[in-house]
């Protein structure tokens, strides 16, 4: 019983410290009273926690503030630059890298092509290079780069950040995260790339933590995930989020997984390139041929929903059928799972603004009558770098709730 209630005294001052730290996060420069009231905390609870912040560094006075009556409040505001947080997006056609700073601002990113994912290890140590190539441009000393986050589509084991299985790249237990963590100098989390994006994209709404949020990343492959307030929701195996291997087509291509006629067979970005690859080497006069001068392997999704918008009619087919297979596959969502928001990100959103118009109409057309009827859909805000942003925030997360945060 003394062993539980010390280990609530603890927890208790953590998720104080944790709520003063977003009030800052979200309205910095603010002063204490104000930071009391958001927070619904004590302003004596508030004075100790600040005090604590102050002298670790983590947060600074910017002087006085305007009075509301009484003597003008002392301002307070993280100190940016007092660490930074490396992110990595490994997509299967691009990698990205962001480094942000300790309020969430993005100050460094890059990208290059992902290219061949084989052999595993020689793949790992571009990675490592590229995470000490991010780290690199921030000229700052490596201690304050508190680690790198690595979002990775594909399973993800929670306890050793190992790739169980990656459809995407072809990866079966592969020990991501131990291999990185051999090559660079700083601590290194591997975390599914959806649930990373959907962190994210959560973050950039701010607001209410009561929402539940259900984020889809449409691009290379499909996958979502569901967070529940600012806390993922990951699956008694922690697996859940895996929109993309539903049957769709019962009928339809083997998907990589290794099963038929999944949504991400029939709708993804690599099963649209691979539709608009079939166009040109039917041989028919195409917009889409003339886009990629007569060469298939120059046909991607982007090329496909170009043809499309410029008239292309197979094109156009191609994308039309995409967002109604994507819009069923969502409609199950929202009657399974009846959440506030459904966000769509990802890099075939970027595509086409009437895509996400087009997946509204048949998700509209599929869900049942009033079922998920307060759902606010819309598309992800975070662009290009939100995943590699939303790895960033798995890691800062991680570091804060097994208490390594140095704050
Ligand atoms: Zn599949």
């Amino acid at each position: 019983m003394q062993q539980l209630r010390k280990m609530d005294r603890i927890q208790i001052a953590q998720i104080n410290k944790y709520n003063v730290i977003r009030c800052l996060m979200r309205e910095g420069p603010i002063n204490r009273a104000a930071i009391a009231k958001r927070a619904g905390l004590s302003i004596p609870t508030v004075m100790f926690i600040t005090e604590g912040l102050l002298k670790s560094g983590f947060i600074r006075s910017i002087g006085k503030g305007v009075s509301s009556g009484g003597k003008p409040p002392e301002m307070l505001e993280i100190v940016p630059e007092r660490f930074f947080y490396i992110g990595l997006d490994i997509g299967r056609t691009m990698i990205r890298a962001a480094a942000v700073d300790a309020v969430s601002r993005q100050v460094a990113c890059l990208r290059e092509p992902t290219d061949n994912p084989v052999p595993e290890r020689k793949f790992v140590d571009r990675i490592a290079a590229i995470i000490l190539k991010i780290a690199a441009q921030l000229k700052t000393e490596n201690d304050r780069i508190l680690g790198a986050g690595i979002a990775m589509p594909g399973l993800i084991e929670k306890e050793t950040g190992a790739v169980l299985f990656s459809p995407d790249f072809g990866w079966n237990n592969i020990p991501l995260q131990e291999w990185l963590a051999a090559k660079i100098p700083f601590p290194v989390i591997v975390e599914n790339a959806n649930r990373a994006l959907a962190l994210n994209e959560v973050f950039l709404m701010g607001g209410e933590t009561s929402h539940t949020t259900f984020a889809v990343n449409l691009g290379y492959g499909i996958g979502a995930a569901l967070v529940i307030g600012e806390d993922l929701y990951t699956g008694a195996s922690g697996t859940s989020g895996e929109i993309g291997h539903i049957t769709a087509a019962s009928q339809g291509p083997i998907c990589h997984c290794g099963n038929r006629g999944c949504l991400e067979a029939v709708a993804s970005g690599a099963a649209i390139a691979a539709q608009g690859k079939a166009i040109l080497e039917s041989r028919r006069p195409s917009v889409l041929g003339d886009l990629a001068g007569g060469d298939p392997g120059k046909v991607d999704a982007a090329l496909v929903f170009r043809a499309s918008d410029m008239g292309d009619r197979e094109a156009a087919r191609i994308v039309n059928k995409a967002a109604e297979y994507i819009g069923i596959g969502l409609s199950m969502a929202i009657n399974v799972l009846d959440p506030d928001r459904l966000v769509l990100c990802g890099g075939l959103m970027r595509n086409s603004p009437s895509f996400l118009e087009k997946i509204t109409a048949s998700i509209e057309a599929h869900r049942m009558r009033q079922a998920g009827r307060a759902v606010i859909i819309s598309a992800g805000t975070g662009g290009e770098y939100s995943t590699a942003n939303g790895a960033c925030r798995v890691l800062s997360n991680s570091l804060w709730w097994n208490r390594k945060l140095p704050v």
